[in-house]
This record gives C-alpha cells, sequence and structure tokens, in this order.
C-alpha cells in the first residue's frame, strides 16, 4: 500500500433482511471503533436495504463512520425503464459509490464494455463515483489474455467518458477465477495486474494514475488481506462473502489500517 487512503468496500450481493443488517452494521460500528480504521469503509448493499443501511451509517462519524453504495446502477436517468435504478435515485438515499461491471452483472445480465462505461457515466452525472470493475476469466488467465483483457474493458470507459473521469472513480481488479471460489490471486500476481492498469493509465495522464485507488476483489479473507494490501498497488479490496461476517470484514479493516 502507499500514502493513498485506502478503501475496504464490503459487497453484500444479494443477500440480508432487515433483522440481519441492522445487527451487522451495529457490530461493524462498534468494531470500527476497536479497529481504528485508517481507510475509508463502503457498503454495498442490496436496493431495498439502501433506505435502511443509510439510516443505521447516518449515525457513525470519526473511525466507524460507514460509506453507502449501490451494486448496480442504470445507465438512463429517468423515464421507461421498469425494474431498472437511477443514478439519482442512489443518490437521493444517500449512495457516495456504486459498482459498475462487476463480473456477475457482465455474465449474469449481459453488460457490455459499452454499456458498463455508460452506466459508468450515468453515475458520475449525478455524483456518484463509480468503483469500476474489471478482470479476466480463467481461460483468458491461461491464453496469457489477463493484462489485454483488462485494458480493454478499461479503455472502453476512457473512450466514453475520457480519462479525467477516473479523478472521481475507483478500481477495481477482480479476476473472475477468484470471485466467491476461495481462490486468491497471489499478492505478486495481483500487484502485477494492478501495477499494469497504473501503468496503462499513466500513458494518458501519470498524476492521475498515482492518485488513483485500485481494489483487489476475489476470495480476500482476513487470512491474506494483509500481505495482499502491503503491495504497493493495491489500495484496498472489494471483499464480496466475507463482508457479511462483521468480526471477519473487520479484520480485512484492520489489515487495511496497517
Ligand atoms: C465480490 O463479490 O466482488 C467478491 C470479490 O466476492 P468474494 O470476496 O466472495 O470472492
Amino acid at each position: 500500500m502507499s500514502d493513498r487512503m485506502a478503501i475496504v468496500a464490503g459487497n453484500w450481493k444479494m443477500h440480508g433482511s432487515l433483522a440481519s443488517n441492522a445487527l451487522l452494521i451495529q457490530q461493524l460500528r462498534a468494531g470500527l471503533a476497536d479497529v481504528r480504521a485508517k481507510c475509508q469503509v463502503l457498503l454495498c448493499v442490496p436496493f431495498p436495504y439502501l433506505a435502511q443501511v443509510a439510516s443505521l451509517v447516518a449515525a457513525g462519524t470519526g473511525q466507524s463512520a460507514l460509506l453507502l453504495g449501490a451494486q448496480d446502477v442504470s445507465e438512463h436517468d429517468v423515464g421507461a425503464w421498469t425494474g431498472e435504478t437511477s443514478a439519482a435515485m442512489l443518490k437521493d438515499l444517500g449512495c457516495s459509490h456504486v459498482l459498475v461491471g462487476h463480473s456477475e452483472r457482465r455474465i449474469h445480465f449481459g453488460d457490455s464494455n459499452a454499456r458498463v462505461a455508460a452506466k459508468f457515466m450515468a453515475a458520475q452525472r449525478h455524483g456518484l463515483s463509480p468503483v469500476l470493475c474489471v478482470g479476466e476469466t480463467l481461460v483468458e488467465r491461461e491464453q496469457g489474455q489477463t493484462e489485454a483483457v483488462v485494458a480493454k474493458q478499461l479503455d472502453a470507459v476512457i473512450a466514453a467518458a475520457g480519462v479525467a473521469a477516473l479523478n472521481n472513480a475507483v478500481l477495481a481488479y477482480e479476476p473472475v477465477w477468484a470471485i466467491g471460489t476461495g481462490k486468491t490471486a497471489s499478492p505478486s500476481q495481483a500487484q502485477a495486474v494492478h501495477a499494469f492498469l497504473r501503468s496503462h493509465i499513466s500513458k494518458h495522464d501519470a498524476t492521475l494514475a498515482s492518485r488513483l485507488r485500485i481494489l483487489y476483489g476475489g476470495s480476500v479473507k482476513a487470512g491474506n488481506a494483509r500481505e495482499l494490501f502491503s503491495q504497493i498497488d493495491v489500495d484496498g479490496g472489494l471483499i464480496g462473502g466475507a463482508s457479511l461476517v462483521a468480526e471477519d470484514f473487520l479484520a480485512i479493516c484492520s489489515a487495511a489500517s496497517a
């Protein structure tokens, strides 16, 4: 890690209930004070629980402050788009961030690079910071395509939004083969891709590249977080399964604060 402020982002995916959310937030708020978190802590929760979690996190300040995010957003601003949720609505509910291009959206819901770029821009139009997820499949890694794949995913956003748009965004490298599988990229594998992404962006704007936070996601656990986060280009994590267990998530926040 560098002097960039780390972010630990929890992605609850499609988990939670009013009761379990309240308990989890209570445990996180209590624990974050002990962790003395020196990182930003972001919770990306399912749409129906945004209002609940917004009110639960509203009282937190200082070390127990929690940021609110969504897991997806419509590329459209308003109108006849049944089932969609706009960036303005997310902002209205108190979100500061939104995931765009998570591999589960790309794989199961047809989010192409072009649509991800449109979602990225919709988020920014309404004052949200997109957390742009990129990552390769196992086949792509085995074929030596990792850099080409993540560059293409990133370039689609740069082409549509302009590189300066990354000033108000976070990048997350999430190898698809490591998400929810228990297989984690080794610290050196993660570092290599993060360094590649940073150098790719620095061809456009070196200052922006040096400031951009790049998170690693893919089976981050309490036991591997410290080593992953110690890599110079890894600025925190995007955490799925382990974000649902307060003790585990707090240990990961602690690792990012070391
Ligand atoms: C994710 O959902 O983005 C993720 C990285 O999941 P997990 O930590 O469970 O692999």
